[in-house]
């Protein structure tokens, strides 16, 4: 594989041969043959002959000769671009992403574009109609032209209203009315180009005086010209987003292009709104709530550099950049970075080879960083930054275990917990209570004959469903009705066992009818908006508590709350996974960073039967920092990451047997490689055995040194593809796995 070449035109008008990224699972570039006088560069799209099909793949390189014999290239169909889609930084990156992750570069490049490009949709913004008031028009007396055509008059007020001018979409039926006015010379309807701009705030929110550490934060980016990578470690609400506000700023006064990504933006509708209050400049926002056509839009914004700022979520790393001056990655221990199938990148990393490539500054910004980011502030390749206050007049919130052992339990609450509450409601205090399960509960059984409802598919349990009375899989989503009674014994009762946002929610409402509850978790935010609004109802203090899972321990601005409650911490404490006790701190602190944001002060109360764990304890007392130093000595002393480098080789099949014989066999075939430095560890079964009815297994490698591991990655990964046993299953290559599942 080669790198895109900048070559003068004359060299191309000799090329004879395009070296096509062709979406396929071959770890490869095609070559093809260019027709007479055609002229293609790097990163334009074409479309090939593909085996019996003809497939859309980008122009990586163009050149006079191939390895191929004249008579078996194949000719190009078409080209599709008339200048490059992809500029040679985007297509370049992408191509050393590829790389890094092995992962086919035609399947990586189409990862990286927007699905309707990726189709071979032409790379331009849809157009939409603009209805623009005329001087003429201005002066029509509307009361007058109300009483010959009221519907004319309609639309010339809206317009007014709108002042002057107006998109044409959702005007239904007043289009005809707008044609009408046309002729009449009162407005103009001219076409132009869709970009879904976020609608700019009407009032400009000017910047707060950033407080000392604040102020040193931005003057340590600012000091360093060219790429540097900044870790910015502020506590939650230290105002990190008014660092990256006064950044972004920076960047956009000096004509430059910001990117920001976020984990979620379903969940961080508040962020995007900062912007737009603070800047009076293009934004775009890129997120799975787009339609393809949208996303295509915001993403030729950017590559045409008319979106100053670009806000979104993992996949935004490949929105191509005119003239980019900064990167941020907020959240940067956010799991949701990693992409967990398919082209298996993590944004949060790729964010730091991208600005390293492009030669700007990218800071990565958490109240919990990761250990890997910690890790290199330890190796001195990132720059630490702290923000050890909470910003404004807000203190840090008290945190205590609650030891719950004997205590009798509602719904999972204990009496204590319940009578704080009470008291935090009664002296006006919102109160969030966090599980992290959805449902009602997580396991129904039979009163009789201890019968459970499993998956089929999963080796798991399926979680109840009061409100349609339905029992789920949270790991595949089968689903079926509740059964009348127990399919086993069929006389038996069945009874919930432990508990779901769905259960807290209820025994919440019969304790606290006279306060409001908002539950926000994935079922009650399916519907579009609906996380907004329930947000909001929230926001206005309607509902007095919140119940929720994860999706409230993420960067919401809640100002009222001074209570949370963690209803269980044992889960995390107990995890298969290395990461478990990381994730479970940085989940603590987190929701407990919801507390007390505003005047209000915080406590959090972590219910636990134990409450004597000495990691529980560490953080408790010394912090998330003090944590984070004793976990990675105990990393550094198990050689694991960050201490190591990590490869999952995954596989799967219908029946058990395949995925351990292609992993053996792969196991033999690294081993014959003689993989200096590199410890092979498996094959085993995956955690989770059988999941959505295939059974999966797993070989782990591990390396002290990244490069011994690369080493035999680039050996290894095309002999793998030739295995006879790989047709068999389904397999993939995890580098940098972040869950080992
Ligand atoms: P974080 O991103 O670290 O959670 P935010 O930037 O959201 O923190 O700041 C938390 C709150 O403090 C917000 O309401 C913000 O407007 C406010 N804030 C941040 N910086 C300042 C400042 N320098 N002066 C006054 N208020 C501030
Ligand atoms: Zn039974
Ligand atoms: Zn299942």
């Amino acid at each position: 594989m080669s790198a895109p070449t900048d070559a003068p035109t004359a060299a191309l008008q000799r090329a004879t041969i395009a070296r096509v990224a062709v979406p396929s699972p071959l770890n490869q570039l095609f070559d093809y043959r260019l027709p007479d006088r055609c002229a293609v560069e790097p990163g334009m799209r074409v479309t090939v002959p593909f085996g019996r099909s003809t497939r859309t793949g980008v122009v990586v390189d163009c050149r006079r000769d191939s390895e191929l014999a004249p008579e078996r290239l194949k000719p190009i169909h078409a080209v599709l671009d008339e200048t490059p889609v992809l500029p040679a930084e985007l297509l370049g990156f992408v191509l050393w992403a590829s790389r890094y992750y092995h992962h086919p570069p035609g399947e990586a490049l189409a990862t990286a574009l927007p699905v309707l490009l990726r189709q071979g949709a032409p790379a331009r913004p849809q157009q939409q109609s603009v209805l623009r008031q005329t001087a003429a028009g201005a002066t029509v007396e509307l009361s007058e032209l109300a009483r010959r055509a009221p519907r004319q008059a309609e639309l010339l007020a809206l317009l007014r209203q709108a002042g002057g001018q107006l998109t044409a979409d959702g005007l239904g039926g007043l289009r005809a009315s707008a044609k009408a006015l046309a002729e009449k010379g009162w407005l103009q309807i001219e076409q132009r180009p869709a970009y879904g701009f976020v609608p700019a705030e009407a009032a400009l929110q000017p910047p707060p005086r950033l407080n000392s550490h604040q102020a040193q934060a931005c003057a340590a980016v600012r000091e360093r010209a060219g790429f540097a990578c900044h870790l910015l470690d502020g506590v939650t609400g230290s105002g990190k987003t008014e660092v990256y506000l006064e950044l972004v700023a920076d960047a956009v006064d000096a004509g430059r292009r910001a990117l920001v990504l976020v984990p979620e933006i379903g969940l961080t509708p508040q962020l995007i709104r900062r912007f737009s209050r603070r800047f009076r400049v293009p934004i775009v926002a890129l997120h799975s709530g787009l339609s393809d056509r949208e996303r295509l839009n915001a993403w030729l914004a950017a590559r045409d550099g008319l979106a100053a700022i670009v806000i979104g979520t993992r996949s935004a790393i490949f929105t191509p950049l005119a003239r980019p001056g900064l990167i941020v990655v907020d959240e940067e221990h956010d799991l949701s970075f990693k992409q967990q199938d398919g082209f298996r990148y993590n944004a949060r990393d790729l964010a730091v080879v991208r600005a390293s490539r492009l030669g700007i500054p990218v800071v990565l910004g958490s109240a919990t960083p990761s250990l890997e980011s910690l890790a290199n502030v330890e190796r001195g390749r990132y720059h630490h930054l702290r923000l050890p206050q909470r910003a404004g007049a807000a203190g840090m919130p008290a945190i205590q275990l609650l030891d719950i052992r004997s205590k009798p339990l509602h719904a999972g609450l204990s009496d204590p917990l319940l009578a704080r509450m009470r008291e935090h409601l009664d002296r006006g205090g919102q109160a969030l209570v966090f599980l992290n399960r959805r449902g009602y509960a997580p396991v129904v059984m039979c009163h009789d004959c201890a019968w459970t409802g499993t998956c089929n598919r999963c080796d798991a349990r399926l979680t109840f469903h009061r409100h349609d009375r339905r029992l789920r899989c949270h790991h595949c989503g089968h689903e079926r009705p509740l059964p009348p009674a127990c399919p086993s014994c069929g006389n038996g009762e069945l009874f919930p066992l432990g508990q779901g946002t769905e259960r807290l929610e209820q025994e919440l409402a019969a304790r606290f009818p006279e306060h409001g509850i908002v539950r926000i978790d994935r079922d009650s935010t399916r519907r579009k908006g609906a996380m907004s609004r329930l947000l909001e109802s929230a926001q206005r203090g309607e509902g007095r508590i919140l119940v929720g899972t994860q999706m409230l321990a993420k960067g919401h601005h809640l100002p009222e709350i001074s209570l949370v409650a963690i209803v269980d911490a044992d889960q995390g404490l107990f995890g298969t996974d290395f990461r478990s006790i990381e994730r479970l701190a940085q989940q603590v602190i987190q929701v407990a960073g919801r507390a007390g944001r505003a005047e209000r002060p915080g406590e959090v109360i972590i219910q636990t039967h134990y409450p004597d764990h000495p990691l529980l304890h560490t953080l408790l007392r010394d912090g998330y920092a003090a944590l984070a130093r004793q976990l990675l000595d105990e990393r550094r002393q198990m050689a694991l990451p960050p201490y190591a480098a990590l490869a999952l080789l995954r596989a799967e099949s219908p029946t058990a047997e395949p995925p351990l014989v292609f992993l053996e066999e792969a196991r033999q075939q690294a081993e014959a490689l003689a993989p200096d430095g590199v410890e092979l560890m498996g094959p085993v079964p995956a955690p989770m055995e059988r999941r959505a009815g295939r059974f999966r297994a797993q070989l782990l490698l591990q390396a002290a040194r990244r490069q011994n591991l690369q080493r035999l990655l680039e050996r290894w990964v095309d002999r793998l593809a030739q295995l006879r046993s790989g047709r068999r299953v389904r397999w993939s290559l995890d580098v940098d796995p972040m869950e080992m599942l």
